[in-house]
């Protein structure tokens, strides 16, 4: 059957106009799956990725649909290029994203001389390539579409220079600079790329460790919560942040300032 005319150039438009969806990485559970549920609150249609955890991703998708919201599942592994690739594109041929949120990340800590190759790779592999590989998708878009928000998640850890942590300490440093490199790069075309840096956040990536000894540290004198940190990147994505690109907003109770 022939396209009705002007299927094609409604298709276009709608790839590089569309405005109200937001892909987060790494959102089944703790800080993504919160920075979801916020922009899902806030009116976004939600493009939910992760990486395992099926029973979770699809009860984040039922929360995010008793908002009155669209979730659609993106499984895939940030570090692995072509399943990015060939997850997104189907998605990014219909439509463009206005937010991208850089969350997915883990942690293999160690102190430095018993650090294996492999942790070390493995880090810079989620946070950086897995960056990389996310943001190079979208990005001709957004660009296009003259329109866009990115965030990118990193850490405390970047900024104080946490012992054990030495090979997460230097991916989240890595991604901030490319996050101020990225973000002078797409000014111009209204694409705004902004950090947000939690400290010590209560979900499953930090249940193994003691909140007694991180306490005396943080002068507000509690652990954060996710939604702490998805109300900085809700602000970050919203018309109040439009003079905002380049920086790092530290959500961290005041453990590093
Ligand atoms: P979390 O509860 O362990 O959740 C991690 C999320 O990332 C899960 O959805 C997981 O998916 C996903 N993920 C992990 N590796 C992935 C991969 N290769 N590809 C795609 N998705 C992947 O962690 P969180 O504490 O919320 O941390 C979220 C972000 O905040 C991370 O970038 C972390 O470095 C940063 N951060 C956390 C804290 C903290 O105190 N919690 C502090 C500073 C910064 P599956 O479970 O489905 O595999």
């Amino acid at each position: 059957m022939p396209l009705p005319k002007g299927y094609l150039i409604m298709k276009e438009m709608k790839k590089y106009t569309h405005s109200n969806i937001a892909l987060i990485t790494g959102a089944s559970k703790g800080i993504g799956r919160a920075i979801a549920l916020g922009l899902a609150q806030d009116g976004y249609d939600i493009w939910l990725n992760f990486k395992s955890d099926v029973k979770a991703a699809t009860a984040a998708q039922t929360e995010i649909a008793a908002l009155g919201r669209t979730c659609t599942l993106v499984p895939f592994d940030v570090t692995e290029s072509e399943c990015v690739r060939s997850a997104l594109s189907p998605l990014l041929d219909e439509e463009t994203p206005y937010i991208l949120v850089n969350n997915a990340g883990f942690i293999r800590d160690s102190v430095f001389g018993l650090m294996s190759e492999n942790d070390w790779l493995q880090v810079m592999d989620v946070h950086l390539n897995g960056f990389f590989h996310v943001t190079r998708a979208v990005v001709p878009l957004m660009q296009r579409a003259r329109r866009g928000r990115i965030v990118n998640i990193v850490s405390a850890s970047a900024q104080v220079g946490m012992a054990g942590q030495v090979n997460y300490s230097a991916a989240k440093a890595g991604l901030i600079g490319a996050t101020k490199a990225l973000a002078r790069e797409l000014a111009r075309r209204n694409v705004l790329v902004n950090a947000v840096a939690p400290g010590f956040i209560a979900t499953d990536m930090t249940s193994a460790l003691s909140p007694q000894d991180y306490l005396p540290l943080i002068p507000q004198g509690r652990v954060g919560t996710p939604e702490d940190v998805a109300g900085c990147v809700r602000f970050l994505c919203s018309d109040m942040a439009a003079y905002v690109t380049g920086q790092t907003l530290a959500v961290n109770g005041g453990l590093y300032m």
